[in-house]
């Protein structure tokens, strides 16, 4: 108890979550139709909601308006995000774990799963599969362990982007890791992290308690709730928060996603980079309570919800989906996904097709390759993309400025995505993926305006094409 009463906090940390305001919210009836659409027209004019209006769409259950607003969802996605998709995968770096979570296959009493961390050599063989698969950002995943310290973090951080292989070479490297105190923080941004990302898990305090015991260190809600604070005060402004949906009612975490956001948005002026939104899965020894998993139209709902109640926030779909479902919701507003991710620790040389829960946190619903979810993603008209262009160059912190400068997407985002998809057609793709790709790059450019940026952008498709000239981006 004393060493958790000795963790510092951000200045003036409050548990800006009250249950008893969110469950009252939840209460109260639907505004009538006209009040919804009145919401809608909000967020359909890109302006963030207040929390009392993400409940009242919580609280339109009418099938009609359930529509309008999956409508209004898709049409927000297309018209902030385009067409693009950023990719990425998880690596796991290691499952020695202090904790007790309820729901997690690493937590410390399950004597079944194969404890394990990756060593240096290990770490390098993981990241040169990754990248002969094409890959460009990752995201390292830790269990919460003293050896998984802030150095032991920028240590493996420094080791990821020190390896290169072939035309490889990863660009971005994001963090799912415990709580850091503020030297922490520090230290992980000096070796050069994206997203540092914490998932409060429920919002709900009780449940809270319930699934993370008093005595171990996720047990401290606060400090648990502080932690992306705590970031922004030691200058890592590019934070990712999400829940764990299935632990307590949807519309409850949802409402505690929008007051994370809002708050850090208030605090230091920046909200989030992005929101995740897993959703309980199986995992080893866990038979999770039925009582608040959330179903396939439920959790279609708290995706398009948070998609009008943040417009300009990143929104991370995992691969814990089905393909089907993963399919049909990216056009809800989704704006990154992972592809070809292995969760055992070695998974990306060691795992055949099969997946073992001894292995891993949980099971994965989607397992294909980068390749083929690749082929997918361009059949339906995304750009897939693997653009790292803003952190690149600085432009962090204030993401939304993709949003607020105009044209800065026309100039921006799309040549990076093209440029970034035609490296990964001319290094690693199939020779059926390389041809659907190319159609899509073809009539990309073709809707193009005339002028310096196409004339350079043809260019530098034609170097990566014809040379070993990799990484080039406006
Ligand atoms: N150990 C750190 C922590 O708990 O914050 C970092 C990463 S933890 C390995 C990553 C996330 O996996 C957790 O924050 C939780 O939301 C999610 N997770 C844990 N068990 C899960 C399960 N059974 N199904 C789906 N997601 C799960
Ligand atoms: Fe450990 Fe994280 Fe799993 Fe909890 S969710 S048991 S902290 S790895």
């Amino acid at each position: 108890m004393c060493a958790l009463a000795q963790m510092t906090l951000s200045e003036g940390a409050t548990d800006f979550i009250d249950d008893a305001r969110l469950t009252g919210l939840l209460r109260e009836a639907a505004p009538d139709r006209a009040g919804v659409r009145d919401i809608i027209d909000k967020s359909l004019s890109k302006q963030p909601l207040a929390i009392e209006e993400t409940a009242d769409l919580l609280a339109a259950d009418d099938p009609e308006l359930v529509e309008e607003i999956f409508e209004a969802a898709r049409r927000l996605k297309r018209e902030v995000y385009g067409n693009r998709l950023v990719l990425f995968a998880p690596l796991y770096i290691g499952n020695h774990c202090v904790n007790e979570c309820a729901y997690c296959g690493f937590r410390r009493s399950n004597r079944d799963v194969i404890r394990r961390t990756l060593n240096e050599t290990e770490l390098r063989q993981q990241v040169a599969a990754l990248e002969n698969h094409g890959h460009k950002r990752l995201i390292l995943v830790f269990g919460e362990h003293p050896r998984y310290d802030a150095d032991f973090i920028a240590r493996c951080v420094l080791t990821v982007y020190g390896v290169r292989v072939g035309h490889g070479s990863i660009r971005r490297v994001n963090i799912n890791a415990a709580p850091l105190d503020h030297d922490g923080y520090r230290l992980v941004k000096e070796a050069g992290i994206g997203t540092y990302q914490v998932f409060h898990e429920t919002y709900h305090h009780e449940t809270y308690a319930r699934v993370h015991p008093a005595h171990t260190r996720k047990g401290d809600y606060l400090y648990r709730l502080d932690a992306l604070s705590r970031a922004m005060e030691a200058g890592v402004d590019d934070v990712g928060i999400g829940a764990l949906f299935g632990l307590y009612d949807w519309r409850f975490e949802v409402l505690g996603l929008v007051s994370h956001a809002l708050h850090l948005q208030e605090r230091y002026g920046v909200g989030p980079h992005t929101i995740s939104f897993p959703r309980l899965r199986p995992a080893s020894g866990i038979d999770p309570p039925r009582e608040h998993l959330v179903d396939d139209h439920a959790f279609k709902r708290l995706i398009a919800i948070l998609r009008l109640s943040v417009p300009y926030t990143g929104m991370i779909l995992t691969a814990r989906e089905r393909p089907e479902l993963r399919r049909e919701v990216m056009a809800f507003g989704v704006s990154q996904i992972d592809a070809g991710s292995r969760i055992e620790i070695g998974g990306y040389t060691e795992a055949g097709d099969a997946q073992c829960m001894e292995r891993e946190q949980f099971e994965l619903g989607d397992i294909r390759s980068l390749d083929t979810v690749m082929r997918e993603l361009m059949t339906d008209g995304y750009i897939p993309s693997f653009c790292t262009a803003c952190y690149r160059l600085g432009r962090t912190g204030e993401h939304f400025m993709e949003f607020a400068i105009p044209g800065f997407i026309k100039r921006f985002c799309t040549p990076n995505a093209l440029s970034t998809l035609d490296e990964f057609l001319a290094d690693y793709a199939t020779n059926e993926t390389r041809a659907v790709g190319r159609k899509l790059v073809e009539a990309e450019i073709a809707r193009m305006d005339e002028g310096k940026l196409k004339t350079q952008l043809l260019d530098r498709l034609r170097r990566i094409e014809t040379t070993d000239e990799r990484d080039l981006f406006f």
